[in-house]
C-alpha cells in the first residue's frame, strides 16, 4: 500500500475510535469539540461565531449544542458589555470539571510510550496537514495568539503584550490561546 493511502487509513480509523469514545459523560462528540474549543479560545473568540468558524458546522447545529450545553449548565452566556449584540460565552466550573475527564485524554495516554522526537514529529506533520486542508477549505486557521502577526510583545499599559489589530493590552495567558483573528507571522 502506498504511503499516502497507509496515512488516511490511519487517519480515519483514528477518527473513528475518536468519534466512539467520545459519546461519554452524557455529551456528544461535537458537544466535546465545542467544551474544548472554549477552554483554548481567547475572550474575543469564545462567541457563537468563533464556535461556528472553529467547527466548521451550520449556525443551527452550533447554536442547538451551546443550548444543550448551557442546559447541562456547563457553559453560561451573556451579553458582551462592548457589543450587546454579541453573546459572550464561558465555562461554567461545572464545564471545567467535566473537562478533566475528557475521553480524548484516554486516546493521548497512548502517545506516553513516543519518544520526545517522535511526538515533536507527529505534531508537526499533523499541524502541516491541518493547515493545508484548512487553507484548501478557505477556513480559519484558529492559531496561537502569541504566534500571530499582530502580537507583540510589551505594551505602554505594563501588560506583557499587546494585539496591534485589536489595540488590546494582552497577558501571558492570552498569548497561549486560539484566536479567530490569528494570522500566522
Ligand atoms: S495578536 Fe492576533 S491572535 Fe492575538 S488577539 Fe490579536 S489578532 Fe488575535
Amino acid at each position: 500500500m502506498k504511503t499516502a493511502d497507509d496515512l488516511g487509513l490511519l487517519l480515519e480509523r483514528l477518527a473513528r475510535v475518536l468519534q466512539n469514545e467520545a459519546h461519554a459523560e452524557g455529551l456528544k462528540p461535537t458537544q466535546w469539540e465545542a467544551l474544548r474549543y472554549l477552554s483554548r479560545a481567547n475572550r474575543f473568540s469564545r462567541t457563537p461565531s468563533g464556535v461556528t468558524a472553529y467547527l466548521g458546522m451550520t449556525k443551527g447545529t452550533v447554536s442547538q449544542t451551546l443550548n444543550a450545553l448551557e442546559r447541562k449548565g456547563l457553559i453560561g452566556k451573556r451579553s458582551d458589555p462592548q457589543d450587546r449584540r454579541q453573546v459572550a460565552l464561558t465555562l461554567t466550573a461545572k464545564g471545567r470539571r467535566l473537562l478533566a475527564r475528557d475521553p480524548i485524554e484516554a486516546l493521548l495516554r497512548g502517545t506516553a510510550n513516543l519518544s520526545a522526537a517522535q511526538k515533536e514529529t507527529l505534531t508537526g506533520g499533523l499541524h502541516r496537514l491541518l493547515a493545508e486542508t484548512l487553507r484548501r477549505r478557505g477556513s480559519r486557521p484558529f492559531g496561537l495568539c502569541r504566534t500571530c502577526r499582530h502580537f507583540s510583545a510589551g505594551d505602554p499599559t505594563g501588560s506583557p503584550h499587546r494585539c496591534r489589530l485589536l489595540e488590546v493590552p494582552l497577558t501571558e495567558e492570552d498569548g497561549g490561546l486560539i484566536c479567530a483573528e490569528q494570522e500566522a507571522a
